[in-house]
């Protein structure tokens, strides 16, 4: 009885002093913390996250999701930008700020401009060749950006020689062609084996390509089996970069940026895309 009185003495004790304890690491919190009260900063929380969905992922299929990028998507300089026949740039004469001429093998016969892209995805491009190179594979820039004259130029003698309805399969009208962003480029094995044909997908190389330059955030922009849904014929030399996150999801959802671009702005669902 004597012992039982003396320990609730003590864990009285004991609760009195976590109470002060406590009481006073939360008035210390209190006066030390940025943060507004406890009701204030639930309200602030809800009001964020139903306003910046830059929290939340987007789902490109059941088992294929992305984190959001910053910025607008539908910028001309968007890395995520949609570029095709019914997304033309917004400013037809667009030219990326930031072109710089490309630090890795370019054909050298070509204009400066053409072997040039955008210098925020450089460090990307040289890992890609670099890593190609160690795998054997010797790659160059067959054409990278192609500002809106100069595409003018092909588009036309395309027209002229082949007629609209063939060129159209293969080459853009100015304004509409993806290498106007500075993010794309047409990749040739340094010995130009089947150089801007459908065999350099069956090369080494366009194997390799192929099956790694997602890991540097290149997608194979018109794959084959996919010419409805990108309007192009298949062209397993043509590489946009998108960033390696996004590039990873699509290769990995087997989708082309025009299936994720409406599901990427929240114009459709991954149910819907199906
Ligand atoms: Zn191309």
């Amino acid at each position: 009885m004597k012992q039982n009185s003396k320990k609730c003495a003590a864990l009285l004790a004991a609760a009195v002093m976590i109470g002060l304890a406590s009481g006073g690491i939360i008035a210390y919190r209190k006066l030390n913390s940025p943060q507004p009260p406890n009701t204030q900063k639930t309200q602030n929380d809800t009001a964020n996250s139903s306003k910046s969905p830059a929290k939340k992922l987007i789902k490109l299929t059941d088992s294929v999701s992305v984190k959001p990028a910053a910025g607008d998507y539908t910028a001309d300089n968007h890395i995520w930008r949609l570029v095709n026949k019914t997304h033309p740039l917004k400013n037809s004469k667009y030219r990326p700020e930031n072109l710089q001429l490309a630090t890795v093998d370019s054909r050298p016969d070509k204009p400066e401009e053409e072997r040039s892209v955008r210098a925020d995805i450089m460090p990307d491009v040289e890992q890609l060749f670099a890593s190609a190179k160690a795998a054997g594979h010797d790659l160059q820039i067959g054409s990278g950006f192609r500002g809106y004259e100069l595409q003018n130029t092909y588009y036309s003698s395309y027209v002229n020689t082949y007629g609209q309805a063939a060129a159209d399969k293969f080459s853009s009208k100015p304004g509409y062609s993806e290498h106007q962003t500075g993010l794309v480029m047409d990749i040739a094995a340094a010995d130009h084996n089947c150089y801007l044909e459908t065999c350099f997908g069956e090369t080494a190389a366009g194997k390799w390509l192929a099956k790694h330059a997602h890991e540097y955030g290149f997608i194979l922009r018109y794959p084959k089996g996919k010419e409805r849904i990108t309007g192009y014929q298949y062209e397993p030399w043509h590489f946009r970069y998108v960033g390696r996150e996004l590039a990873a999801a699509l290769k990995q959802a087997d989708m082309t940026l025009d299936q994720a671009s409406p599901i990427l702005l929240g114009k459709s669902s991954a149910e819907k895309s199906r």
